[in-house]
């Protein structure tokens, strides 16, 4: 487990139980690490929808 880290705004803490969830990964929208499961691609900051409640259709 990760106790002793500090999530910042792009991990994906809802992953950290998982059993894959821990990977340190390299966002391919804003190029910053980031720790979540090691199947996503992009930083929790970027795969949210910004200002746009309806903005789901991606
Ligand atoms: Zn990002």
């Amino acid at each position: 487990m990760l106790d002793w880290y500090e999530p910042t705004q792009r991990d994906w803490t809802e992953d950290f139980p998982h059993e894959n969830g821990n990977y340190n990964c390299k966002c391919l929208m804003c190029g910053e690490m980031f720790i979540g499961h090691k199947r996503r691609f992009t930083c929790r900051v970027c795969a949210e929808p910004e200002g746009d409640p309806e903005g789901d259709n991606v």
